[in-house]
């Protein structure tokens, strides 16, 4: 007996497939996702509550995850150095739960001389366990694009000038492999505690387009 989802109805034959109208109503994208998802309940590959399971998951993850990593770095340089080598360990350690299943992610440091910048020019991969959903602009064909031939460009867009001394390194994630960026601890936050660091740490500096905020331009002084 397979499980139906919300907008899944039952035809003459039983079966649990979204009908027509439905589909039409959702748009292209989500008419598609909506009959995969039920004929891989229809072949029992999956139940209709691993669907919800997993979205629900991924709801409760947002870049917060990734800035409590980053601001531990800062502080502590024993867990930096084991973040950069060894990063699920290093993670796993400080109480998240990484699947064993995930694909491998590498944290990358940015310093006075490299400026790491990540995407995906495939698709949307994105350190999804530790920042969350990507933003739209993340998945645009203009980034992604972009991103490659122009990075200088494209984070000047951003707001964030990087000077030609500076090394780009643009990182492409794929299905196997996920980056994280290690942002500079900025200027003037030697005092500050690790609990009002986290909330310097941006989503946008953890993909590198721009730095961690200052201490002057956020609320959190
Ligand atoms: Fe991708």
């Amino acid at each position: 007996m397979t499980e139906k989802t919300p907008h899944q109805k039952s035809d003459s034959t039983g079966h649990g497939r979204p009908d027509a109208e439905a589909r039409e109503q959702l748009g292209y994208f989500a008419g598609r996702v909506m009959a995969m998802e039920s004929l891989l309940i229809e072949k029992g590959i999956i139940q209709g509550s691993d669907v919800q399971r997993m979205a629900d998951e991924i709801d409760s993850q947002s870049p917060t995850d990734g800035a409590r990593v980053v601001a531990r770095a800062w502080v502590d340089p024993d867990f930096k150095a084991r973040l950069l080598t060894d990063p699920m360990t290093a993670i796993r350690d400080l109480g998240y739960e990484l699947a064993s299943n995930m694909p491998r992610l590498e944290v990358v440091e940015n310093t006075e001389q490299v400026n790491h910048l990540i995407v995906c020019t495939l698709c949307s991969c994105y350190p999804r366990a530790l920042l969350g959903r990507p933003p739209q602009w993340y998945k645009s064909l203009a980034y992604r694009a972009r991103a490659v031939v122009d990075p200088r460009g494209v984070m000047k867009e951003f707001g964030t000038e990087v000077s030609e001394e500076v090394e780009l390194r643009v990182l492409d994630s794929t299905a196997d492999i996920r980056f994280l960026v290690l942002p500079q601890r900025p200027k003037g936050t030697e005092e500050m505690r690790e609990d009002d660091l986290v909330k310097l740490v941006t989503r946008d500096s953890m993909i590198g387009v721009t730095p961690a905020r200052s201490p002057a331009s956020s609320a959190v002084l």
